[in-house]
């Protein structure tokens, strides 16, 4: 099977990684890629937001299979072109992806499937921002409607800092939603969807703001770990019957059913698990640890749910043990970053490639704001916590920062 990846991040360094230890891949590609998927795959250059560009990519190719990775090229189109090119796709339509796309989309999905999430409002004038303001918070939760790469989210107890926020997004000309603050640990849960069956992965943390303990503004993601020790044992059944399952039903119900991976983003409240967001792709930082677990072969996985037949697959199979994922930003990161600094140890074990590109000289070097996810595994989290800063303690790369604190409440044994 000729496999085609598309994206540049460390998520998709994991996705090629993966494929390259599934028997049935006879070929694997990347496009764009990075410094480190190439050294997995052949790189192909593509412009992401061009659909048909993509198609094109993956006739001309001849990709048994293509996977998708970002949300931006999904919610253009990408997987309707390649799809429609003949060629099977690993990722929703233009349509689906609505649910990641559009935060007041995805509010009246779950509506229409009963499913538990925030009491929200969408302010689109800011004649009624203050009024709207006032039927929440405090705390504030203040969201850009469209995508905003992990940065539109402002949740504050500052009502002055909440307003600014909302009015510099309709300023703009983005939509703003508002929405109750739900309060409770994280968690992630990735489900693999063929349109009907679904199959859960396993659940996983992820830590959005820059800072340890918590500090500082949303990011993409800085670290990320797997399994939840904390988690009640029937999570995953519950999210899945009370969540996912009615979402997919409500989707097909419309006549826009989803394939690829649905990701729910969750508060595990003390009225149960409700949601804070979809995503239509597979997370990232979480990828890096839920691949590096998976035993069961990627590729076929990917492939029997872009053909819609996941219900034939055996039970999926996963290590025993943890992985940590700790990601290593580039200075000014979630800012402006800068890039262009020579990174050194990179081209270690466990160490998956985001903003990265090779110069003609050889050398890698920085080329966005999160440069490099470095994973460990381990018999627990605090083996794969151990593993995953020892080998950033390798890596140099001049103004970098990382959290220190990954895991590190989990490890300790504490709810997280
Ligand atoms: P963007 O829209 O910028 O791409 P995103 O889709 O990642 O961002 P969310 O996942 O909706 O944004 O929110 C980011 C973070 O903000 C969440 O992980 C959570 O920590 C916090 N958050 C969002 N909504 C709520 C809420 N209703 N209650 C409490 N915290 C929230």
């Amino acid at each position: 099977m000729r496999v085609l990846v598309i994206g540049s991040g460390a998520r998709e360094h994991a996705l090629v990684l993966a494929a390259s230890h599934d028997p049935a891949v006879t070929a694997l590609a990347c496009a764009p890629g990075n410094a480190g998927t190439a050294s997995v795959s052949e790189t192909l250059g593509v412009d992401l937001t061009d659909p048909a560009a993509v198609a094109r990519l993956a006739v001309s190719w001849k990709a048994d299979l293509v996977v998708i990775g970002p949300e931006v090229p999904l919610v253009a189109g990408a997987a309707d072109a390649v799809r429609a090119a003949g060629v099977p796709c690993f990722g929703p339509s233009a349509e689906a992806a609505r649910i990641e796309g559009s935060k007041s989309f995805a509010k009246e999905v779950m509506a229409a499937a009963g499913v538990p999430t925030a009491r929200s409002e969408v302010v689109d004038n800011p004649a009624h921002l203050d009024a709207a303001l006032a039927r929440f918070g405090p705390t504030w939760v203040v969201k850009d409607d469209g995508l905003a790469a992990g940065k539109g989210v402002v949740v504050t107890d500052d009502l002055d800092r909440a307003r600014t926020h909302a009015l510099m997004l309709l300023d703009g000309g983005h939509p703003v939603v508002l929405e109750s603050f739900l309060d409770g640990p994280e968690a992630s849960l990735f489900c693999l969807v063929d349109g009907r069956t679904v199959v859960p992965l396993l659940p996983a943390q992820d830590f959005k703001r820059v800072g340890d303990d918590d500090m500082g503004p949303n990011t993409g993601g800085m670290g990320a770990y797997a399994p939840l020790p904390w988690a009640p044992e029937k999570l995953v059944d519950e999210v899945v019957s009370t969540i996912v399952r009615p979402v997919v039903d409500e989707l097909a119900r419309r006549g826009t059913p989803f394939t690829g991976l649905l990701y729910a983003g969750l508060a595990l409240t003390s009225s149960g698990p409700q949601v804070i967001e979809f995503n239509c792709r597979f997370g990232d930082p979480e990828t890096q640890v839920v691949l590096a677990l998976l035993r069961s072969p990627l590729a076929r996985l990917l492939h029997a749910t872009a053909t819609g037949t996941l219900a034939e697959q055996p039970p999926l199979e996963w290590a025993d043990g943890a992985a940590v994922t700790v990601v290593v930003a580039a200075d000014g990161y979630p800012g402006k970053p800068r890039v262009g600094d020579l990174i050194t140890g990179s081209e270690a074990e466990g160490v998956l490639h985001a903003g990265t590109r090779r110069r003609d000289d050889g050398a890698v070097v920085s080329y966005g704001g999160r440069v490099l996810s470095v994973v460990g595994t381990g018999p627990d989290l605090a083996a794969a916590r151990e593993q995953a800063y020892e080998r950033v303690s390798r890596i140099n790369l001049p103004g970098a920062h990382h959290r220190s604190d990954i895991a590190a409440r989990a490890a300790r044994g504490e709810l997280s």
